[in-house]
């Protein structure tokens, strides 16, 4: 659920394309909806619901914090003071949720989770559109966040460039 909170911002490292999802409220608001048909930790949330209004900023800044924390650790980049952030983010929007059972409380829970992941090299940056995901493949060998979506356009994209060559003189 974090990383699907935090991969809204599409194209996050393309300052040019890059599309924050949750800029458009009814986006926001559908989004629960959407991570309880395909989220993986769907089954330990139940119904949720969107974020309380008053503590949609917090929320947004846990967002941040856990894609900067994260990417960081993917990265090799581990850094107490992003963990420190992240922490104090995550405080602050569980202080600020409507009971148990909003997206916002939802998602640091989810956090938790991933800090104390068992087996953190499996989260990995997606080569192609930037999202941060669990590699749950047999054999850890996965470089795509979906293979039907990015891999089959990091796959066109290489023959292009191969054809490309080839017709070079
Ligand atoms: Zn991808």
């Amino acid at each position: 659920m974090a990383l699907d909170v935090a991969n809204s911002v599409v194209l996050r490292h393309d300052e040019a394309r890059r599309i924050d999802r949750f800029d458009a409220p009814a986006q926001l608001e559908a989004f629960p909806q959407a991570a309880a048909a395909f989220c993986a930790e769907r089954a330990l949330f139940g119904d949720i619901i969107g974020p309380a209004p008053s503590n949609r900023s917090n929320f947004l800044e846990l967002r941040e914090a856990i894609d900067r924390y994260f990417r960081a650790r993917v990265s090799g980049e581990i850094d107490d003071r992003l963990l420190v952030d992240l922490l104090e983010a995550l405080a602050r929007t569980l202080r600020g949720a409507n009971g148990e059972n909003g997206l916002d409380a939802a998602t640091a829970h989810s956090v938790l989770r991933l800090i104390a992941m068992p087996d953190p090299e499996r989260m990995k940056i997606c080569s192609n559109c930037g999202w941060l995901f669990i590699d749950r493949s047999k054999n850890r060998s996965r470089a795509w966040c979906d293979m039907a979506v990015c891999g089959n356009r990091a796959k066109a994209s290489r023959h292009y460039r191969r054809r490309k060559e080839e017709e070079a003189p």
